[in-house]
């Protein structure tokens, strides 16, 4: 049996690198609801959708705020790592995509990349999902 090359998310175009991250419609959704309204990446996400390498370089630590600016370098690499880990949750083990569960998963993933409280001693998780829009804006 030849697995099937049309995405599994969206069923409507042929898988690659490119499709999966930067132009699936689901995965647009997801992304959507980590940086929706936020000024940059998705400005960044239309203008270097040709790979994963021109998105990572031209992905830029735009936020002023300390923990923000973190989040800021970090966040692209979290994109795509809990993209893959969500994808592959779908098709390998029947778990559907929850836009909740992304956003926190996102989140989560961030903190614990950053070091989480030892080293953001004047932060809290809690401040990433409740905070989030301001942490990256300002
Ligand atoms: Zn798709």
């Amino acid at each position: 049996m030849c697995p099937s090359s049309i995405c599994s998310l969206c069923g409507n175009s042929l898988e690659s690198v490119q499709h999966l991250f930067f132009q699936c419609t689901r995965v647009r959704d997801l992304w959507d609801t980590v940086i929706g309204g936020v000024v940059g990446p998705q400005d960044v996400i239309e203008s270097s959708s040709s790979s994963v390498a021109d998105f990572l370089h031209n992905w830029l630590p735009f936020y002023r705020n300390p923990l923000g600016r973190k989040l800021g370098k970090t966040l692209p690499f979290v994109l795509l790592w809990t993209t893959c880990k969500f994808r592959n949750d779908y098709i390998f083990r029947g778990i559907e995509i929850d836009r909740w569960k992304f956003q926190l998963e996102v989140k989560a993933i961030s903190w614990y990349w950053l070091g989480g409280g030892t080293q953001n001693k004047n932060h809290r998780f809690e401040e990433l999902v409740f905070d989030w829009q301001r942490l990256l804006t300002s």
